[in-house]
């Protein structure tokens, strides 16, 4: 589980969408969320939109494997196609906010690698979330002001990488993901490989 976390308008996004065209093997979880869809979002490939109710009868059900409220709106993870990527030994990769990333932590320490990205200074932030033309001046304004509050989690994270440049962060974070995977513990067909190895002489 790879979760990439960082202020709304870090190049979060604009990351994921490299990584998962770079690597094999690693999917992306879509969340849920309540928020209204943006312009050119689609359902079902940026998020799966839903009401509060559709929202509470998930999280009724236990089908979320974390959820928050993020800018007033409600934002979850769905539990299984989460486990089924995994069972297949995909790896998964999570935009989700430090609260979501506090809670998957507490359930699986051992199968999660966090990545908090920082913006290069506060102006940079808000030109590329005023850029990104998707939201209101106001909502801009609102998520700026959020922005300090999300930022003071960094040392939660495993790793933190400061985005002054889309090549240079994407080598970063392909450098963790990558070191990561090549831990003894996570390479689970091991013991077969050596022994075959060694049975060879
Ligand atoms: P946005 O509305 O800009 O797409 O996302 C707002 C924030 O919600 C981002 O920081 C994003 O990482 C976070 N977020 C998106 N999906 C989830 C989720 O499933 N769980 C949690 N905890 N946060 C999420």
């Amino acid at each position: 589980m790879f979760i990439l976390s960082s202020p709304s308008g870090a190049g979060k996004t604009t990351l994921s969408r490299h990584l998962l065209a770079r690597e094999e093997d690693l999917v992306m979880s879509i969340s849920v969320t309540t928020r209204p869809m943006r312009p050119g979002e689609e359902d079902g490939k940026d998020y799966f939109f839903t009401d509060s109710n559709g929202f509470g009868s998930m999280v009724e059900k236990g089908e979320l494997l974390e959820y928050a409220t993020v800018f007033a709106h409600s934002y979850g993870t769905p539990k299984d196609f989460v486990f089924d990527a995994l069972e297949s030994g995909k790896d998964v990769l999570f935009d989700i906010d430090w609260q979501g990333t506090q809670q998957l932590e507490a359930r699986c320490r051992e199968d999660l690698v966090s990545v908090f990205i920082l913006p290069p200074s506060m102006q940079e932030l808000e030109n590329r979330l005023k850029k990104r033309a998707q939201d209101s001046d106001d909502v801009v304004q609102f998520r700026m002001e959020k922005a300090a509050g999300e930022i003071i989690h960094w040392d939660d994270y495993d790793y933190v990488v400061i985005n002054r440049d889309l090549e240079e962060t994407l080598a970063e974070i392909t450098h963790i993901l990558r070191a990561e995977r090549n831990k003894r513990s996570r390479q689970t067909n091991l013991h077969k490989f050596v022994k075959a190895l060694c049975d060879e002489r």
